[in-house]
């Protein structure tokens, strides 16, 4: 099964690709959480990323582009992938639209979270990441998810909170990249709802505005 999936930072698009990932067996691939990884192994690409991830900002798309349609055709993907954080503009769509067409690669599927700005806001500066696992859902906002004291609240490991969630400006920029439906990631969405339109590839809208129990079991339903 292979699926892309979209919504602005804070929409829990992290915890329901979990799920699937769980579900499908499928390889997650998270283009953040790839840079991040990259920075804390101080790589040559984490260096060339880091400067733009604080500042809120895309990494050019010749580095991420490369990177992410390499990834793709890695052995673990041959089972499924899903996708989550790329694409983020419209040239990284049609540069992923062509790769999968060049590869015989089916979509299966489109999901599309939607989240008003404020609350999407507020749940970034809520979250906290566990040391463990980044997928462990943790966030002082919200009671469902809230830590246990200052541990995670699925298996007590140390939590942290990245530094581009804390800084307002940081997440206003990512926030006006995401809700750009001109060139930015929303243009790159409905970029794949147009070619899902006739074809075999469904596209799933969510209300992100729900509880992550009932965002999942709309998910599911919709698979
Ligand atoms: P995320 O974990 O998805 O919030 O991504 C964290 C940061 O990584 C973003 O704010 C960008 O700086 C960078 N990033 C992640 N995905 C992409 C992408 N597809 N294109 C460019 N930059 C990206």
């Amino acid at each position: 099964m292979n699926i892309l999936f979209f919504g602005p930072n804070g929409s829990g698009k992290g915890t329901q690709g979990a799920i699937l990932k769980d579900k499908y067996k499928s390889a997650h691939i998270e283009s953040g959480a790839i840079f991040r990884d990259n920075i804390k192994g101080g790589t040559e690409l984490g260096k060339k990323a880091k400067g733009y991830i604080d500042a809120g900002e895309l990494v050019p798309d010749d580095i991420t582009i490369p990177m992410i349609l390499d990834r793709l055709k890695q052995d673990d993907c041959q089972n499924g992938w899903l996708l989550d954080g790329f694409p983020r503009n419209k040239v990284q769509a049609e540069k992923l639209a062509e790769s999968l067409k060049e590869a015989s690669m089916p979509l299966n599927y489109v999901v599309e979270i939607l989240l008003p700005r404020e609350i999407a806001k507020g749940r970034i500066m809520g979250r906290r990441l566990c040391a463990n696992d980044n997928n462990h859902p943790n966030n002082i906002g919200i009671p469902v998810i809230a830590p246990d004291g200052d541990k995670c609240r699925v298996c007590g490991g140390e939590l942290s909170a990245r530094t581009d969630d804390q800084d307002e400006g940081a997440i206003s920029k990512r926030h006006d990249i995401y809700y750009n439906d001109v060139d930015g990631t929303l243009a790159a969405a409905y970029f794949f709802k147009d070619l899902a339109e006739g074809s075999d590839t469904k596209y799933i809208i969510l209300d992100g505005e729900k509880s992550v129990k009932e965002v999942t079991d709309d998910l599911v339903a919709g698979l």
